[in-house]
């Protein structure tokens, strides 16, 4: 008589041997969708405070359940007997409560004992003030224990051992086999939790197993079925690691099988434009010849990759990767200028304003050095613009964000808005720079063809759609900058449904950042004020980053203020320059040009300067309360040295007061590549926390680890997309087709309107 199932869990599963809901067929039955649903719809009136603590915790359904998997495994074969135990081995024992005790011999110290016992032998147990394991042990509960044999008073005895409750008096799953430990989740106890499991494998039939043959076999992938089983209940502990590959495969290959979908999708209902590239177009040609410098390979295949989507019929959607400083603007320019010499608008959209003025600036830089722009000279009014400047020999960029409107033609004073939202949507305009504005009601193109839009992470996918509903009747190219990497892994993942190139070379001449982490109180302040003396004494600049303060724009420059005004009393000699996000942007602007042409020594600044400034001459990046940054940020700001020929160091000034602070800052010290940097992020946060579960398919990640398990996923991203471009609406594989709707929920839905 297999036990009588009791709580939530078990019950799901009576409903399911006599389903009331769907229509129960039997390949609906064996399907993974099938008992996601029956268990959704089940569980909410069972009741019971285990039921609800399930429910509560994210497990509604059998799925789920079983998707709960153990968090270890004690392997009976492997276990010591108790007759065989040895004084200092560290070692794992199993038996049932014989008899528990507590004493308090004095104050503030409590002693557990309790003595395990079976047929083998028996062993004392014992813990110093940890008096909850008292309550847990049961007599006559088997349990696992393990830690390190001692002789004390010339007897063994395990000394504070782990302990897994096995099993209680009744019940006997945990006998003669390896045995499952379960986290417990609210109510639900591991010994629970295991019976539940248990039943629920035992009293469904067979899950079906969606995935093509060819797949399975050539990934060396077991049965899903027996999958499920095996890492539940392995007969050999062996079993386990090819169950846990199974499943953790299924579950990339059902997030990549959506992303798939989603490219698919994007293409099919798209229409393109078929940009001129190549030779005989002249504008991205002459714009390299002209650059003062040569490209690296990098860009130059870059470059070469993004060309070749501007062939084609149907819109890119690629995402440009790159170091910090590893000349990703110069590749953005070249993608804007293919879309400009065929006669189409091209759109940049930069996350605040400060970067979006830095882009502007430097695309007109670099536009004037190869004589393709006008130089920005004194003031005319747009409508003035000779001729010859917007008819090919000049082109005309322009600046839109909030607080701005202007055009390369004229500096001074401010293009009226409106002026420049009729020459926008005529066509004169050529390239237009700005933020969000960009995408604001009011802003019309009259042939947008190319987008690219920076720092995607601070957009939603939601305003990369919206920037290209701005080009009516077609989809514009979109190129999609990050200016922080993330691990490959990641973009696969989260940006899974677009093409991704990698400026992966930088710059030939740039020096490492020395980065140093010193603690505030003591020297560290000090030290700090004395390294920037010294290089402005040899001609360089530095910056002085001042806390984050999160979600308060107005105190952090308040804190921008305050630090300023010390170090003008630290650095009497010295040119000190201010910038916030609270200041107008005409100061903003005259506060950068400053430091650009060397006049100011010291930029004290809040992270306003996080992302696109560009002054080779600056040496030293000192950010205070660094462990209040994100990583991203860090290696960002440090990005912002060592542009220039001579050695540039960044000092991290803290004193970390939390763990993850800490780790962080060891990281930047460690690590230069940002690559690495984003993968030990990851590791530090977890990979669920990284960018919402709101955005991603992380969620639906349980069991699989995107940097544990990449080849996992690098291998079910290529069975995904090339199943998905043989059968696009997965017709000949209905139960995957399914199972990605059902288990993926709402975020996919759409996919599968028709
Ligand atoms: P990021 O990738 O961080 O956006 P930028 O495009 O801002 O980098 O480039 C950083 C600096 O490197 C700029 O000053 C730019 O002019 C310079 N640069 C870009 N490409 C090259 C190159 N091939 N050789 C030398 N300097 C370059
Ligand atoms: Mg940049």
């Amino acid at each position: 008589m297999p036990p009588e199932p009791t709580g939530a869990a078990c019950r799901i599963l009576i409903c399911m041997e006599r389903p009331t809901v769907g229509s129960g067929t039997t390949t609906e039955v064996r399907s993974l969708a099938y008992l996601h649903r029956v268990g959704v719809d089940r569980v909410r009136w069972l009741g019971g405070k285990r039921a609800a603590s399930l429910c509560e915790k994210g497990i509604e359904s059998v799925t789920d359940l079983l998707f709960h998997i153990p968090r270890s495994y004690v392997d009976r074969s492997q276990i010591m007997r108790l007759d065989e135990v040895e004084e200092g081995v560290e070692t794992t024992v199993i038996g049932r409560v014989l008899r528990v005790s507590v004493r308090r011999p004095r104050r503030r110290l409590v002693i557990v004992e309790a003595l395990i016992g079976n047929d083998t032998g028996s062993l004392k147990a014992i813990w110093f003030n940890q008096e909850y394991q008292a309550r847990r042990l049961d007599r006559g509960a088997e349990v696992a224990l393990s830690g390190k044999i001692e002789r004390y008073r010339g007897r063994l005895q395990i000394t504070s051992p782990a302990v897994d409750i096995l099993a209680t008096g009744r019940e006997n799953l945990a006998v003669g086999r390896v045995v499952p430990v379960y986290r417990a989740v609210g109510d639900a106890t591991p010994a629970y939790l295991r019976l539940g499991l248990h039943n629920a494998l035992k009293r469904s039939r067979p899950i079906a197993d969606p995935l093509p043959i060819a797949i399975r076999e050539g990934h060396e992938l077991i049965d899903r079925d027996r999958a499920v089983n095996a890492v539940h209940f392995p007969e050999h502990i062996a079993e386990v690691g090819p169950a846990r590959r199974r499943l953790i495969f299924d579950e990339f290959f059902r997030l990549e099988v959506a992303l798939a979908m989603t490219k698919q999708r994007k293409m099919a209902g798209s229409v393109g434009i078929t940009h001129r590239t190549g030779a005989g177009f002249g504008l991205v040609e002459k714009f390299i010849a002209g650059l003062p410098f040569r490209l690296t390979g990098a860009q130059q295949r870059v470059i070469d990759e993004i060309s070749e989507d501007l062939a084609r019929p149907y819109p890119m959607h690629r995402l440009l990767q790159g170091e910090v400083g590893s000349g990703k603007t110069v590749v953005a320019v070249a993608t804007v200028l293919t879309g400009v010499q065929g006669g189409y608008q091209a759109a940049v959209m930069a996350p605040t304003e400060v970067l979006a003025e830095q882009h502007y600036e430097g695309v007109c830089r670099l536009l004037a050095d190869s004589s393709m722009a006008a130089r920005p000279q004194g003031s005319v009014s747009l409508f003035d613009i000779p001729a010859e400047q917007s008819n090919g020999s000049g082109l005309l960029v322009a600046l839109l964000t909030g607080n701005h409107a202007e055009v390369n033609v004229r500096r001074r004073g401010t293009t009226r808005r409106e002026e420049l939202l009729e020459r926008i949507a005529d066509g004169s305009i050529d390239v237009l720079i700005g933020t969000h504005a960009l995408i604001q009601e009011g802003v019309r193109f009259r042939r947008l063809g190319v987008a690219v839009v920076d720092e995607q992470h601070r957009f939603g996918v939601h305003q990369r759609v919206k920037l290209k509903d701005k080009a009516e009747g077609v989809d514009p190219d979109l190129l999609i900058m990050t200016a922080t990497p993330i691990p490959r892994t990641l973009s696969m993942t989260l940006y899974g449904d677009l093409d991704v190139s990698e400026v992966d070379e930088m710059p030939p001449g740039r020096k490492p950042v020395r980065t140093r982490s010193w603690s505030m109180d003591g020297p560290g302040l000090e030290k700090a004020q004395e390294t920037i003396r010294r290089e402005v004494a040899s001609g360089h600049q530095a910056f002085v980053v001042c806390p984050l303060v999160e979600g308060s724009a107005r105190v952090e420059a308040a804190s921008a203020v305050a630090e300023y005004g010390r170090l003008r009393e630290v650095f009497p000699e010295l040119s000190l320059g201010l910038l916030h996000g609270q200041l107008p942007p005409s100061r903003k602007e005259a506060v950068m040009d400053s430091f650009r042409r060397g006049e100011t020594d010291v930029l004290v600044a809040t992270t306003v300067i996080e992302v696109g400034i560009d002054v080779p001459n600056a040496t030293v990046m000192l950010i205070r309360d660094a462990d209040r940054f994100g990583m991203s940020q860090l290696h960002q700001l440090r990005g912002r040295v060592g542009r220039g020929p001579d050695l540039s160091q960044c000092i991290l000034l803290a004193d970390p007061t939390t763990k993850d602070g800490a780790r962080r800052l060891e990281a930047m010290v460690k690590h230069a590549d940002g690559f690495r940097l984003a993968e030990e992020d990851l590791r530090i946060r977890g990979h669920g926390t990284v960018f919402g579960a709101r955005q991603s398919g992380f969620s639906d990640l349980r069991i699989a680890d995107i940097l544990r398990d990449r080849r996992e996923l690098i291998a079910a991203r290529r069975e995904a997309f090339s199943l998905v471009e043989e059968d696009p609406g997965l017709d000949m594989h209905p139960e995957i087709r399914e199972e990605v709707r059902v288990l993926l929920g709402e975020r996919v839905e759409w996919l599968f309107r028709s």
